[in-house]
């Protein structure tokens, strides 16, 4: 039987106001414990929340960004249950009036296009951290566990989509599309390391052509976007087996718990469904109404999302649609392209390529983020120069690259230290040549025979003999001569 997958993500995004979403308290990370508390986010009885504007403001221009329609009159709810995380025993969010409804994201997949919806977009408060101690860490044999409350009452947002996604490249691509809007907005990191980013996950399966929907499971501790990937392939793979098997009852309405090294899910614990929570509105807070010339004016505020950055380096910098895509995909990429081709002025097309190519496979084998490295925009301009310049080859800079990459030194310093410029003088490469011809008579007679593959071994013989340092056009032009004389 053949299986397609239903998928929804479930987004939380910590926004990175200065204070925190009912009270005064900041929000940095990684503060001593306890530090940045109050009455107000400690839930203190007496203690009264007030809503932070600046959050609800972000928000609203998080929904207008992914085309969300804006809700002009929007409530806060208590959603309540019991967790030490929890010290009001409810959590500050919002049901049925939500502050964003109806939007998408339109996702460039290698070769077609699709559109993922998002149901809504609200805000709420974030729960203190619970640190486990024993037991690797997770609460299951851990010994006891400690809380801290500095990130309780962080405002976060959630962004719902609709079970639109139909693979976990697609999720990935959602997800990866959706932290570059909200990164380009300014309103969260979005560190999925730090956990102000997390992602959680619906997915069901059902046979291929069919309309209905299958028992679904959700996911979570996808704590990057290559564990949400991996998770969904797992899980897909694990309700396909149980079906095939006739053994549908092994899909049961569950959270269940990715574990990265084991690289399998297991079962968390069963799904509470909305019931549970017993919403209902919080009598503290009041309800929230705009008018459209707010609107209207958070909508001319929003800066140039990545689909429009995207469009515009198709036509600015005639980049193929893929690359385009590839070097949106982060605000950091984008902005590491656009200030190299500046320096650099000469073909961006060659800029895309060293990024999308050397660069990328440095970044990936050390997973890094590409502001996290010592190579600056003003490196690899200076590398381009470099070759356009003849002082060295293609070759000798995928050689610098990594140093580069490593040290942070500029490309002309190793280059100098290594005494590794290019061999550009004539009467040079012209004896190097020459000794290529006398030792390889057969494979000249062979050329001159008309067998072209010979002059590609010709090249790479004159190539070894200056150890990769030889000027390739002329070595070309210079062995060609002397073939024809
Ligand atoms: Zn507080």
């Amino acid at each position: 039987m053949e299986y397609e997958s239903v998928i929804g993500l479930e987004i939380h995004a910590e926004l990175n106001t200065e204070s925190k979403m009912f009270c005064g308290c900041g929000t940095h990370f990684g503060e001593a414990p306890n530090t940045q508390t109050c009455p107000v986010c400690l839930g203190l009885p007496g203690s009264l929340p007030v809503a932070n504007a600046k959050a609800i403001e972000y928000v609203i221009k998080s929904g207008l960004a992914v085309g969300c329609g804006i809700n002009l009159y929007s409530i806060f709810h208590r959603k309540n249950y019991f967790y030490p995380d929890m010290p009001k025993d409810y959590q500050i969010s919002q049901y049925d009036q939500p502050l964003c409804i109806n939007g998408f994201i339109d996702l460039d997949m290698n070769d077609y296009q699709t559109r993922i919806g998002i149901t809504r977009i609200h805000l709420e408060e974030d729960t203190g951290k619970l640190i486990h101690i024993g037991g690797a860490g997770r609460i299951a044999g851990a010994k006891y566990s400690l809380v801290d409350f500095n990130r309780a009452g962080v405002p976060l947002m959630e962004i719902v989509s609709e079970p639109d996604i139909r693979t976990p490249e697609e999720a990935k691509a959602y997800a990866q599309k959706l932290r570059a809007v909200l990164i380009t907005l300014g309103v969260s990191d979005c560190s999925m390391e730090k956990g102000s980013m997390r992602v959680d996950a619906n997915i069901s399966i059902r046979p291929k052509g069919s309309t209905g929907l299958g028992v679904k499971t959700e996911l979570k501790n996808l704590n990057s976007f290559r564990s949400l990937q991996r998770a969904l392939a797992y899980e897909i793979e694990r309700q396909a087996k149980a079906l095939n098997e006739g053994k549908p009852e092994e899909i049961v309405q569950e959270t269940r718990h990715w574990d990265e090294a084991k690289g399998a899910t297991s079962t968390l614990r069963t799904k509470e469904y909305a019931h549970d929570y017993r919403y209902f509105p919080d009598p503290d807070l009041v309800p929230m109404e705009f008018d459209i010339a707010y609107i209207d004016f958070l909508r001319s505020q929003l800066p140039e999302l990545p689909n429009e950055r995207k469009q515009r380096f198709i036509k600015e910098y005639g980049l193929p649609v893929h690359e385009a895509n590839l070097l949106t995909e982060s605000k950091a990429m984008g902005d590491f392209f656009e200030e190299t081709a500046k320096l650099y002025k000469g073909d961006p097309k060659a800029v895309a390529n060293w990024m999308l190519g050397d660069m990328s496979y440095y970044l990936n084998t050390e997973g890094l983020e590409i502001d996290e490295t010592a190579v600056t925009p003003k490196h690899l301009a200076e590398l381009l120069k470099l070759i356009d310049k003849g002082v060295i080859s293609g070759k000798i800079a995928k050689e610098i690259f990594p140093e580069m990459f490593e040290t942070g030194k500029l490309p002309q310093v190793i280059v100098e230290e290594k005494g590794m410029t290019q061999i550009s003088d004539e009467a040079e490469i012209s004896k190097i040549i020459d000794m290529v011809l006398e030792e390889n008579t057969s494979t000249v007679e062979e050329y001159r025979a008309g067998k072209d593959k010979a002059f590609g071994f010709l090249i790479g013989q004159a190539m070894r003999l200056t150890r990769g340092r030889g000027n390739p056009q002329l070595i070309n032009r210079l062995l060609r001569e002397k073939l024809q004389a």
